[in-house]
């Protein structure tokens, strides 16, 4: 099974994500508009931007940290890290190649202080009972 559907589905599914991203940043039009409309006769344009923007900025800053730890507007894919010549951290075997997912969806390890690598099929198994656990994170 392919982990990452490069096809059709991951197309439109790219472009409704866009979408919805463009739609929440309509989201913060009305306070700009408010903003700007009451403030720049007293604060002028400038100003009145400034503070609808510092109005906005209190208000995302929590509508987007929920965004982008609930849904998976932003997901990218999966990042993979491959070296050579490892001993595989499950099997134990002695590998030419060795695999790590590190990023996908919330799942971050790319910051890991020992990072773990394993051959092909424990890689897999590994990804197999990650992906069943959800410990990827939403995704679509
Ligand atoms: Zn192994």
């Amino acid at each position: 099974m392919d982990p990452t559907p490069y096809g059709h589905d991951r197309k439109a599914a790219m472009i409704r994500k866009y979408a919805l991203y463009l739609l929440r940043w309509q989201l913060s039009t009305p306070i700009l508009a408010v903003c700007v409309y009451y403030l720049t006769r007293s604060l002028g344009v400038m100003w009145a931007t400034i503070a609808a923007n510092l109005i906005g900025g209190l208000i995302f800053f929590w509508v987007d940290r929920w965004i982008f730890r609930n849904t998976s507007i932003l997901y990218t894919g999966e990042l993979w890290e491959a070296v050579d010549h490892v001993t595989c951290a499950d099997c134990g075997r002695k590998v030419d190649r060795g695999y790590r997912l590190f990023k996908a969806g919330t799942y971050d390890k790319s910051h890991d202080k020992t990072p773990q690598f394993r051959c092909h099929e424990c890689s897999r198994a590994k990804y197999e009972r990650d992906k069943a656990a959800r410990r990827f994170g939403p995704q679509t």
